[in-house]
């Protein structure tokens, strides 16, 4: 499976083989359970506002199709490849089975720069993208979701391009797209939010008090900055936050509406006025009590893990610790860390009550939603930590550990075909 060959997609692989070994799952069984069922590659011509064609390289991997259909985000960004997106997509299997969906995990991207590309552009890409992809997706086979460089609107165009060739309305066939046509209510905020609440879990579990808590949070797009504002509600004072560019720092505490604000208008966070400016690398070495990774994969490493000052490491988004990093931070008992299949599954378990609510044509409140995710997280979370504290493993490994078991046992049970 050299195609997959990639930093993001060998660090998958790495953390499944340790836990793996951990529950002495045989050889012969390692291989299905690792490498991704099917994959697809397009080439995505489209025609550019300046009158010239260009063509872009779009992906999707669907990781298992062992406990019903796939489901994961697509991410526009330019360093995306297939490997990256293989690892995504095993990640997105470990996170749905950690929390009980009855999902795989799948992951999309297409390798761009959205910003760089206008809207009518972004829409051709789009569509160009869904229609490549109609004979590998459907309502029960693979479901698309936001992800870095996505949003409501690209699952918009995914949906009607997908409707039209259907010759009715599908709003099944993705998630996370505006409520004013089938999206449920909360599943913008539930990444954030549910990351918010996870760290309130945290804070009990570490005897710390909210409002003696600094945040930095690495990342404002949807999820990190979400997840600042629910912070900010539980008393927590957030001190940095950063986007692509860089940081800004202001250890009495940053003004978050100002800085959305600023954000909003200016397309960066660069001159944010009463706070310092910092590099990404120099924000994830701040003081805090909370530090949220709420960006790209592998952002604590060997190279840092040893001087990271936090006691609640936040992984919001997907892989942002190496196993190296990991080993250098088993070392470190007072950083208590929820690892990102735990950490960051809000979004992928609202997005699956907005497929029920889909699937059945009857919506929900959002008080209900909220309550049935926080009672989803409630139970992984309490799982996890029993298995952490019971089995004297870290948080990661209990976490992928309990994930993990549950595909293999579903596999097994189903068997090999033929
Ligand atoms: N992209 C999000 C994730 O990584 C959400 C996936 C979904 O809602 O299907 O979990």
């Amino acid at each position: 499976m050299d195609i997959y060959n990639n930093p993001t997609f060998n660090m998958a692989c790495r953390q499944f083989d340790l836990v793996a070994d951990r529950l002495q799952i045989p050889d012969d069984e390692r291989g299905r359970l690792k490498f991704p069922k099917r994959s697809m590659t397009v080439a995505l011509p489209i025609h550019c506002d300046d009158g010239s064609t260009k063509v872009f390289a779009g992906y999707r991997v669907q990781h298992h199709l062992t406990l019903g259909p796939t489901k994961g985000g697509l991410r526009y960004h330019p360093d995306v490849t297939i490997g990256e997106v293989a690892a995504l997509a095993m990640w997105m299997s470990w996170k749905c089975a950690l929390t009980g969906l009855p999902y795989g995990g799948a992951k999309g991207g297409i390798t761009c720069d959205p910003r760089k590309l206008s809207i009518t552009e972004l829409e051709r890409l789009t569509r160009r993208y869904t229609q490549e992809m109609i004979p590998f997706i459907g309502e029960k086979v693979d479901v698309m979701a936001p992800d870095m460089g996505t949003n409501e609107q690209t699952m918009a165009w995914i949906m009607d391009t997908y409707s039209v060739h259907t010759g009715y309305t599908v709003p099944g066939i993705v998630t996370g797209k505006p409520v004013a046509i089938g999206g449920s209510l909360g599943r913008r905020e539930a990444t954030g939010r549910g990351v918010g609440y996870l760290i309130n879990r945290a804070l009990d579990t570490t005897g710390l008090a909210a409002n003696n808590c600094r945040a930095v949070v690495q990342g404002f797009g949807n999820v990190g900055s979400v997840t600042a504002f629910s912070l900010a509600k539980y008393g927590v004072k957030v001190v940095a936050v950063s986007d692509m560019f860089g940081g800004i720092y202001n250890p009495k505490g940053l003004d978050l509406a100002a800085v959305e604000k600023y954000q909003e208008e200016k397309k960066s966070l660069a001159g944010f006025p009463g706070a310092e400016a910092v590099t990404n690398e120099q924000l994830l070495l701040l003081p805090c009590e909370i530090l949220v990774p709420a960006a790209l994969e592998r952002q604590i490493t060997e190279a840092n893990a040893g001087k990271i000052q936090c006691r609640i490491l936040a992984e919001a988004a997907n892989g942002p610790t190496t196993p190296e990093a990991d080993v250098i931070l088993d070392q470190r008992p007072e950083i208590f860390i929820i690892p990102d299949i735990l950490c960051n599954a809000g979004g992928v378990i609202v997005s699956y009550f907005e497929w029920v609510q889909d699937l059945q044509s009857f919506f929900w409140t959002e008080s209900e939603v909220m309550d049935k995710l926080f009672r989803i997280m409630e139970t992984a979370f309490a799982q996890t930590l029993n298995m952490s504290r019971k089995q004297k493993v870290t948080m990661r490994t209990a976490a992928l550990s309990l994930g993990i078991k549950r595909v293999q046992e579903a596999k097994k049970l189903r068997g090999l075909f033929p």
